[in-house]
């Protein structure tokens, strides 16, 4: 009886083990051998969609941002988040997040994130990092506000970020953002990692913030190439505000 016991938690145990090796083995996107080239393979959207994300901004070629567009944001909340390492970013989990307003649908925050260098390109230009602030809706639409670092000062709300990888720590998801929030790009866009969804609504923040060279290095320590090129525009329509 005790033998049969032990063979049967030997049999539990193999199989557990080899339940871990076969998951473990299994490709999951990133940004090199299984990179943005062949993420259709993770999902179809990624490379049969003609709406994804990012995209080089044309300053110059825009049109004026539809009125019931116009963002109406309230970020001004003081919440706690969680800080995680997501395997592809240092992510901020929001507890409590703000609120936009977009087209008389409401999106709360629900996570920000951090990109080693700009996704967004402005006429060609890619900034130093850029922070996605991520909102959802009740009914599931997807809206993104995206703030372009620049490098220059010390970014306070950078050091409480980065300085809270695997914590909880108390923020104000507004300090990340610009003085100036009534000028930004929007177009329809994705998300710009796997599934690569559709239908998002971004906004990027005209004006950028900074972070300072030691920031910036520490963000490109945990991850330096955790952008996805620049994807054709095909006949969407780029507003500005
Ligand atoms: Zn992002």
């Amino acid at each position: 009886m005790k033998n049969i016991v032990k063979t049967s938690l030997l049999v539990a145990l193999i199989s557990v083990v080899g339940y871990a090796n076969e998951h473990h083995s299994a490709p999951h996107w990133d940004y090199d051998a299984h990179g943005p080239a062949c993420w259709g393979e993770f999902a179809q959207e990624c490379q049969t969609g003609h709406m994804q994300s990012p995209i080089d901004i044309k300053s110059g070629k825009h049109l004026p941002l539809k009125g019931s567009f116009v963002l109406k944001m309230n970020e001004d909340v003081h919440t706690t988040a969680d800080v995680v390492d997501n395997g592809h970013a240092i992510q901020a989990n929001v507890n409590n997040g703000g609120k936009l307003v977009i087209d008389g649908r409401e999106y709360t925050l629900v996570q920000f994130h951090f990109h080693g260098h700009s996704e967004h390109t402005i006429d060609g230009k890619q900034y130093a990092l850029e922070g996605h602030l991520v909102h959802k809706s009740a009914d599931g639409h997807l809206a993104v506000v995206g703030v372009m670092f620049k490098e220059g000062d010390n970014n306070p709300v950078l050091d409480n970020v980065l300085g809270g990888i695997g914590r909880t720590i108390r923020i104000d998801p507004q300090d990340l953002l610009p003085e100036d929030k009534k000028h930004y790009y929007h177009y329809i866009g994705s998300l710009t990692t796997p599934p690569c969804t559709e239908g998002v609504q971004w906004y990027v923040l005209k004006k950028p913030v900074t972070a300072s060279k030691d920031q910036i290095k520490t963000m490109r320590d945990h991850y330096a190439h955790n952008f996805r090129p620049v994807q054709p525009i095909y006949d969407r329509k780029l507003e500005a505000k």
